[in-house]
């Protein structure tokens, strides 16, 4: 148990992943490895369970946030097991959230979005805030993967003061009004009695500490804008639209808090042969008549490079021809590859010239002495038609 897979990763998903996304990515698995499809296949059992667990928590809001913020901890009560574990604060499968939440922001620093007694400390380390930002790729780029440099502006901490705030390395000072506890107690007579309460310090905002003479490049901030540019390395298979989450690239934390991350968004580039249907890749090829009638071997683009593919005699318009494991690589290092389709076209040629028609009607009357067998389709239409019109 403690060693279990990401939940993302078990779905092949981003950690962005929509709803929707989400719920194809589990339908895919779980025809891929549904015991009635893999009778008497340990390995298919165990995917297949591991892939409803990771769907049941992440198509769960609450739950999804829980694991996105604790992992694992945050929504199976037992996992860790033993002493370790928070088995002993929820009863069976259910969790006791307001303890949770004030357990969870002490270890964690706070925005435990779930609890309604959200502390609020202004000290304590604070994530910094996720940056997004969106990147164009062309189709090829999608399918193969591709590095890109993505300029980025983000705060971080000031490199002149440490992010301390403070000028020529002095520290902050104790706010006189508050002794710095951050909180002053306001104490008033009602009809009632006297009633005192607590507030944050207003001097201090409640932080304790007061920078009297602040660092002069962050103007006591104690964080810089930075501009820069990071090399990501984008997986083969993303598809457009599809964000990617990268750790640690977002802005920087407050109070010594980790960096946000970096959301960015991927569009990818139409192509103007191929056409993308999830892994699957479509491209539709216009055949001559004589090439349908004859069969012909075929020059197919794909994603890898040409290759031949031979079409049978009297191939008709509209057929779809697979070529397997020629689509697009399934994301996340998951197994496999899409297929790709090649849809036939028949194209009627146009402008013929006078010798050009005088051999097509000679072999116009050559196929009316067939009696139509040669056209399947039209004499199978013609025959439907005098039945209609028989009955009636
Ligand atoms: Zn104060
Ligand atoms: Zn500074």
């Amino acid at each position: 148990m403690a060693d279990k897979r990401d939940y993302y990763e078990v779905l092949g998903v981003p950690k962005t992943a929509s709803d929707d996304e989400l719920k194809k990515a589990y339908r895919q698995l779980a025809k891929k490895y549904h015991p009635d499809l893999n009778p008497d296949d340990k390995e298919a059992e165990v995917k297949f369970k591991e892939a409803n667990e990771a769907y049941e928590v992440l198509a769960d809001k609450e739950k999804r946030a829980r694991y996105d913020q604790f992992g694992h901890a945050g929504v199976d009560p037992s996992y860790g097991g033993g002493a370790g574990g928070y088995g002993g604060f929820g009863g069976a499968g259910g969790f006791d959230f307001g303890d949770l939440g004030d357990i969870f922001s002490d270890f964690f620093g706070g925005g435990f979005s779930g609890g309604s007694r959200r502390r609020s400390n202004p000290n304590m380390p604070r994530q910094g805030s996720d940056l997004h930002t969106s990147c164009t790729i062309g189709f090829f780029e999608a399918c193969h993967g591709v590095q890109k440099d993505i300029s980025i502006s983000r705060m971080e901490s000031c490199p002149d003061c440490g992010g301390k705030g403070t000028n020529g390395g002095t520290e902050p000072q104790t706010c006189p009004d508050c002794g710095g506890s951050g909180q002053t107690r306001v104490t008033q007579r009602t009809p009632l009695g006297t009633i005192s309460t607590q507030r944050a310090c207003s001097r201090c905002g409640g932080k304790g500490k007061i920078i009297t003479d602040p660092c002069k490049k962050c103007s006591g901030s104690g964080r810089v804008r930075v501009n820069k540019t990071i090399n990501v390395s984008i997986p083969a298979g993303i598809d457009d639209g599809q964000p990617l989450a990268i750790r640690g690239q977002g802005d920087g934390g407050i109070n010594g808090g980790p960096f946000g991350d970096l959301i960015l968004t991927i569009n990818v580039r139409p192509d103007t042969l191929f056409k993308r249907d999830g892994y699957d890749i479509w491209c539709e090829i216009p055949l001559t008549f004589t090439q349908a009638v004859f069969g012909d071997e075929l020059i197919v683009p794909t994603i890898d490079g040409k290759v031949k593919y031979n079409i049978p005699e009297g191939t008709q318009p509209g057929t779809v021809f697979r070529l397997k494991g020629k689509g697009v690589p399934v994301l996340n290092g998951g197994r496999g590859r899409g297929d790709q389709y090649v849809e036939v076209t028949v194209e009627v040629p146009k402008g013929l010239s006078k010798p050009q028609r005088e051999a097509l009607k000679k072999f116009d009357e050559l196929m009316n002495d067939q009696d139509g067998k040669q056209y399947e389709k039209r004499k199978g239409f013609f025959d439907k038609l005098k039945d209609r019109f028989e009955q009636n």
